[in-house]
């Protein structure tokens, strides 16, 4: 019978905002990773993906439910699982050889067994002659097949990797990936399973036999799908381009309770705003409107137009949602009338329109309008706004989410702002008319 590698249940995690006001980023997670599988976990940036992984990994301890490993409960790091960082995390002043025995010295290995094993590692990983090298004079691609050495070279039975691939180039990490899935499937490594975090989900698709999507705020599994095509898998193939597809419908899917959720969530003046930008708005509904697509896309079909990474894609997705502009449903993105008009509206009507759904669907910027035309002045400083904001978000998360409305608001008209002076206006009126005499 396969084994359970790690057991997840009921597990939540919340962390304290600025103010001290506990947040909940994971809730009520079960999951479970079995000998012989890769898993692969999607999930909006700040869905709690890496806060889960770093708990599986013995670095952060849950605040309830239990976690295991082969059945024996996690509270430290555990010398069976090992994690690969997105930032690649070397030591910059260790050179290659050193950086790659560390993970042995932690488990008292002598000397010589460690420069042997650290060396056949780095072989294995094509890094064969760097061993005295230090990270600055290596290339992005090869620093990460350090880090990925590292984690391997305690002969892992569990590896973990954060977007270990996200900071390199597409090629680059392709062929680490495709490297890594050939060391896994060829049996080169004793590495028993994986747990792989990424936004891309081609990538997904192409390594997991099972992909589980984390829904955010908090961060609960929201749906898992099963991938039976043996690898190597081919990214071009009809087979892999259907499953790719289903998984972007997955991704995008709202059940009708998760609508509502949304609705009520977004309904809040505390909705952390997509992370996108009036440019990468407009971009995106031009190309929806424009032909081929005539108002109505395949969602992998528009990524591979628009030549934008998923990351980027997701929230402005969810900002023409938001905005009312365009609607996402079952892997297919719509324009609605108004982002029709929106589409061929020239500029002044479009920031007209643009301004409109801002102040009907988006409470922080309805707020900001209703507080400044409550003010004499017309102005107001921004930190009250900042502040309210992390009432319920975390202090980056709440100046990003600023940011965006005053990006927002700027190009709809709603608000000035002025940058020098960290301070919100109404906007110059229009002249008045001459009144009739
Ligand atoms: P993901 O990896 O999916 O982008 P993370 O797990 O990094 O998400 O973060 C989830 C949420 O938890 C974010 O809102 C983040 O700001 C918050 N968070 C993560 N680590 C900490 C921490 N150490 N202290 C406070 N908040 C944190
Ligand atoms: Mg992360």
């Amino acid at each position: 019978m396969k084994q359970f590698l790690l057991d997840l249940k009921g597990v939540s995690k919340s962390f304290r905002t600025a103010d001290g006001a506990p947040r909940l980023v994971l809730e009520g997670v079960n999951f479970t990773l079995m000998e012989g599988e890769i898993v692969a976990l999607l999930g909006k940036s700040g869905s709690g993906k890496s806060t889960l992984l770093r708990i599986m990994a013995g670095l952060l301890a849950a605040d309830a439910g239990s976690v295991t490993y082969r059945g024996r409960a996690i509270t430290a790091p555990v010398a069976g699982v090992s994690m690969v960082f997105q930032s690649f995390a070397l030591f910059p002043w260790l050179t290659v050889q050193q950086n790659v025995e560390l993970g042995l010295e932690a488990q008292g290995i002598a000397s010589h067994e460690r420069q042997e094993r650290a060396d056949s590692m780095l072989e294995l990983m094509n890094l064969g002659g760097f061993g005295g090298a230090l990270p600055r004079e290596l290339s992005g691609g090869m620093r990460q097949r350090v880090g990925i050495a590292r984690a391997l070279v305690t002969n892992p039975d569990v590896l973990l990797m954060d977007e270990a691939f996200s900071a390199l180039d597409v090629l680059t990490g392709e062929t680490l990936r495709s490297d890594i899935l050939e060391l896994w499937d060829s049996g080169s490594i004793p590495t028993k399973g994986m747990l792989v975090v990424s936004h891309n989900i081609e990538e997904a698709v192409m390594m997991a036999d099972r992909i589980i999507i984390l829904a955010s705020d908090p961060g609960r599994i929201r749906s898992e799908y099963l991938i039976e095509v043996a690898r190597p898998r081919n990214a071009d193939s009809a087979q892999v381009r259907g499953l790719i597809d289903e998984v972007y419908g997955l991704m995008t899917m709202r059940p009708v309770s998760a609508a509502a959720t949304l609705a009520a969530a977004s309904a809040h003046v505390h909705y952390r705003l997509p992370d996108t930008d009036v440019s990468r708005i407009e971009a995106v509904l031009h190309l929806l409107a424009a032909p081929p697509f005539n108002g109505r896309a395949d969602l992998p079909k528009l990524a591979d137009e628009a030549e934008l990474p998923d990351e980027e894609l997701f929230p402005t997705y969810e900002a023409l949602g938001l905005l009312g502009l365009a609607q996402v449903e079952k892997g297919d993105i719509s324009l609605t009338p108004l982002g029709q008009r929106f589409a061929e509206a020239g500029q002044t009507l479009r920031q007209e329109i643009f301004g409109q759904q801002l102040l009907t669907h988006v409470p922080l910027a309805a707020r900001i309008r209703k507080d400044l035309e409550a003010e004499p002045s017309g102005t107001l400083k921004e930190e009250p706004f900042i502040a309210l904001l992390e009432e319920a978000l975390e202090a980056d998360e709440a100046a990003r989410t600023m940011e965006i409305a005053i990006e927002w608001g700027r190009y709809g008209e709603v608000f000035e702002y002025d940058f020098n002076a960290g301070v919100l206006k109404l906007p110059d009126e229009e002249p008045p008319e001459a009144p009739a005499s």
